[in-house]
């Protein structure tokens, strides 16, 4: 009775007003229940079948006390023990079929609402990446989804379980004995109270202990770690002076939480046994009366007990609802930020490009940045051109390449393609006709085959062939366990960098878009590797605009144009020869490179 009665674990009550309205957290997810609501009834009849079988089998004791105990007849045992078994598979039943409808429905509505986040996140621009941090976005799409579901199904119905529990458990003692209930019903939280400020005060003193030896540890480390400057110092004594405090502190604390222990200990035992004899006295005065028979005084003492249970999940269904508001504020924050890159009303659908690309005056800055990435840039690649972008790095090569992409949006000024703003065209089409090539390139789950026709998961088995022989992949599949079937597992980290740039030059191939983006694609690759794909890249550049970023002089030397960026701006253009021949920073940068590799130059 007394583990009953004894309340465990910390107060339950809600700390502080939760970031997000309760309200608020149903309109924002009941839509991902909504397709279910037909089962929720079914759930709720379960629900309350299971605290009406709960509540009989406490009856049946008094059953078995008043009819088959007190009067000594064996006969009404037979059918007290059939309704028994019968309350018992009913339970059963109903608990299996609560407790699989209940999974079933967390199940289903944690499922649409990670859809849901999921695929909104997909539709942010790929800033979102940089900006957040992915283990954040991951916890969000995961346990803040599930801190919801806690709450909007699992809580609302653990807690109506909770509340039908204690409806039919109070309307039994009211049944009873209804004077006896009111007593108990006040005097018992009373009681409970008054003991649980005495194991209130017991915990606070262990929790001082704890840390009266965490800090003993403390200093011990802080002492050991530095000895070389403690014993140069001859502070040997007073180090030893300070470790003694903390030790005489731990002997105080230890003291002062046994002498609290063993003064409230019996003292909380006490409070709540009282709690029990108010109601065992009245109970027992009743039952003399003829108010109250002894099975009805057990069972009403049962009742009062077990109402402990509910009470509790009730108020630990504050705890739920205070982490389902933050995890709802996380999930919420994250689904009104909006894309901010979206197609039109009526965009242009632009089936195949001629190429020609044109930034207008272009500037552009991070959102939140200060300063802007690119200032009033201006540049144009006819069809089948080679336009390079040279430059420190941080002068804006890669943010002129994403907005090529239309990853983002110029604040002043235009991008177009064939003539057409890029704002104007549908985003899927540009992207169909436009390819990049970064730096890392990414392999993604799935086998070799996989990799090369994702962006044409149509292509046919020649086409692939096709392009994997053009881009130098072939040579290596055949090295491969399964060949173009082999899994490049997560990561690729099978495939060295030169040979996932191969893969990335056989899948731009197979995309075969009018425009390509090169940014810097043999930087970070060996020599051997970056020869290796030398040819494939002037293969996959044959007749297609390019804006190629590179280091490598070489590559950027037979540009129809060269761009020099710096900080954001144009700084120099014109042809190989007469950029040199202007005797500017190209010119010098090319010095340089001359110097190095007097062979290659
Ligand atoms: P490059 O490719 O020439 O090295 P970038 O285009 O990557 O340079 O960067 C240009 C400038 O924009 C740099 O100052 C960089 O710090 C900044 N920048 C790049 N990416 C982001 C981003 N996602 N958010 C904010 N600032 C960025
Ligand atoms: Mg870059």
């Amino acid at each position: 009775m007394r583990a009953l009665l004894v309340p465990s674990g910390e107060g339950a009550l809600v700390g502080a007003a939760p970031p997000v309205p309760v309200r608020e957290i149903l309109r924002r997810f009941w839509p991902d229940a909504r397709p279910y609501r037909r089962w929720i009834p079914l759930g709720l009849v379960l629900i309350a079948i299971g605290a009406v079988i709960e509540t009989a089998e406490i009856w049946m004791f008094k059953l078995v006390v008043d009819e088959v105990l007190v009067p000594g007849e064996l006969q009404p045992l037979v059918w007290i023990v059939a309704a028994y078994i019968g309350l018992t598979i009913v339970n059963g039943l109903v608990t299996f079929g609560d407790d699989y409808l209940a999974t079933w429905l967390a199940e289903r509505f944690l499922q649409r609402m990670r859809r849901r986040v999921f695929s909104h996140v997909q539709t942010l621009s790929v800033d979102v990446l940089d900006r957040r941090r992915l283990g954040d976005l991951i916890a969000r799409l995961t346990s803040d989804v599930q801190a919801i579901e806690s709450f909007v199904l699992s809580g609302v119905a653990d807690g109506l379980s909770a509340l039908l529990r204690i409806l039919f458990f109070s309307a039994a003692l009211f049944y009873l004995q209804w004077q006896l209930a009111l007593v108990a019903l006040v005097v018992t939280p009373i009681f409970l109270l008054v003991a649980k400020r005495f194991s209130g005060l017991i915990k606070h003193a262990s929790r001082e202990k704890r840390r009266r030896s965490g800090s003993l540890s403390a200093v011990a480390e802080e002492s050991l770690a530095n000895q070389m400057l403690v014993q140069a110092s001859n502070r040997q004594h007073a180090e030893l002076r300070r470790f003694e405090r903390e030790n005489e502190g731990i002997i105080e604390a230890q003291l002062a939480s046994t002498r609290i222990r063993g003064l409230f200990g019996p003292l909380v035992d006490l409070v709540e046994l009282l709690g029990v004899m108010v109601v065992i006295v009245l109970g027992t005065v009743a039952v003399t009366s003829g108010d109250l028979t002894i099975g009805g005084l057990l069972v009403f003492i049962t009742y009062l007990t077990q109402l402990y249970g509910p009470v509790q999940e009730l108020g630990s269904l504050s705890n739920t609802i205070f982490q389902a508001a933050a995890g709802a504020e996380r999930v919420i924050e994250l689904l009104d930020e909006k894309p901010r890159i979206v197609d039109r009303p009526n965009p242009v659908l632009i089936t195949r490009a001629r190429g020609v690309v044109e930034l207008e005056d272009v500037t552009f800055g991070y959102p939140g940045a200060g300063e802007p990435a690119l200032r009033d840039v201006a540049l144009r690649a006819e069809p089948g051109q080679k336009v390079a972008l040279v430059g420190p790095s941080g002068s804006g090569k890669t943010t002129l390449a994403k907005l090529l992409l239309r990853f983002y949006d110029p604040d002043a000024g235009t991008v177009r393609l064939d003539g057409r703003d890029l704002r104007d065209l549908e985003l899927a089409s540009l992207r169909r006709n436009v390819s990049i090539l970064l730096q890392e390139t990414p392999v993604l789950h799935g086998s070799l085959r996989d990799n090369i026709s994702f962006a044409r998961p149509d292509a046919s088995d020649e086409e692939i062939r096709r392009a994997a022989e053009a881009a130098g992949v072939a040579g290596f599949a055949k090295a491969l366990p399964d060949g173009y079937d082999t899994d490049l597992g997560e990561r690729g980290r099978r495939l060295s960098g030169g040979q996932r740039q191969r893969v990335a030059i056989a899948r731009a191939l197979l995309a075969d878009a009018p425009v390509l983006v090169l940014d810097e694609p043999s930087t970070g690759l060996d020599a051997e590797a970056r020869s290796a794909i030398d040819e494939p890249l002037r293969r996959l550049m044959r007749d297609r605009t390019t804006i190629v970023i590179s280091h490598d002089l070489l590559t950027v030397r037979d540009a129809d144009q060269i761009l020099v960026l710096d900080g954001g701006r144009v700084a120099e253009r014109g042809s190989h020869a007469e950029l040199v021949a202007a005797g500017g920073r190209y010119a010098s940068l090319w010095a340089l490179h001359d110097a190095a590799e007097p062979a290659a130059a």
